[in-house]
């Protein structure tokens, strides 16, 4: 990997360390925490699907435009990112029920950024970088990664469906979501979505993979720790056996 390729990268997970610091004291204000004081506002379904479509797509071109051979282990890799990416930009934004609902375009534009940086990373390595010949399908990082990253995908779609099936047509208020991991922790779908981004960095065993978990785990721990508090404060029966994030632990 070039010097200047793998130090971007380090510099990047700093960002993300302090990133993460951050959010544990000012509160991302999207979805519930949405608020107009952030400046100008975009329709909150509209924002998902710009801010969600760059990274599937630019993993998706830099892996066919890349120099490096393709074999199986690409393709998997890819294919699982590009559909990840085709679920949240364009199969999510219209199932939400958030009628009339909007997010600052501040927002909006880190997200974009964010996904833009992740994206060139995982697809240039893929691409131009790192050539996976087909023996890897047989490693343990390929085959315990990819468990993991199945398991992360099963716990974060369950959750975001029973989370989009609470309201219904025309409903905006919050309820106590049950079943699932719900019985366990606020917030199943952010758990999920870190565990599939640390079975990626796994089942890749590269430093985008691992700085993007690094991502995932800053942006969605603070968040799931935000949506606890806010569930504590309007539940005053909120299941006080049920953690925020991680079952059992935090
Ligand atoms: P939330 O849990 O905040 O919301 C998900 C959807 O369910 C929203 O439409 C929300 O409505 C609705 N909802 C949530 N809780 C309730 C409730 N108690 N009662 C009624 N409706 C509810 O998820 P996020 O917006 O944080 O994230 C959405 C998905 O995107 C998740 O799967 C997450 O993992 C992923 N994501 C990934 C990131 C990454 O860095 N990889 C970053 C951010 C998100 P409303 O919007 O009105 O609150």
């Amino acid at each position: 990997m070039a010097p200047w390729f793998e130090i971007s990268i380090y510099a990047w997970i700093g960002v993300a360390v302090i990133t993460f610091f951050t959010l544990l004291r000012v509160t991302a204000p999207y979805g519930r925490h949405t608020t107009n004081t952030w400046g100008p506002m975009i329709s909150n379904k509209l924002s998902w699907m710009i801010m969600e479509s760059p990274s599937g797509l630019l993993v998706l071109s830099l892996v066919l435009l890349g120099d490096v051979p393709l074999h199986w282990p690409t393709t998997i890799f890819a294919g699982l990112f590009v559909m990840h990416y085709f679920n949240r930009s364009v199969i999510f934004p219209p199932r939400t029920r958030t009628a009339g609902k909007k997010v600052p375009l501040v927002i909006t534009f880190s997200a974009i950024f964010f996904n833009l940086v992740n994206g060139s990373m995982i697809g240039y390595y893929l691409g131009f970088v790192h050539e996976y010949d087909n023996s890897w399908l047989q490693s343990p990082q390929m085959i315990g990664g990819l468990l993991v990253f199945l398991l992360g995908v099963y716990i974060n779609v369950q959750s975001d469906n029973i989370l989009l099936n609470l309201r219904k047509p025309g409903e905006t208020g919050y309820k106590v979501p049950q079943g699932g991991m719900f019985s366990y922790i606020s917030c199943p779908n952010h758990f999920g979505e870190m565990i599939e981004w640390i079975g990626f960095a796994i089942m890749t065993w590269s430093l985008p993979g691992l700085a993007f978990a690094i991502w995932t785990i800053a942006n969605l721990l603070p968040r799931a720790l935000d949506h606890h508090k806010f569930y504590h404060q309007k539940f005053s029966s909120y299941p006080a056996e049920r953690k925020a994030v991680i079952p059992f632990m935090l």
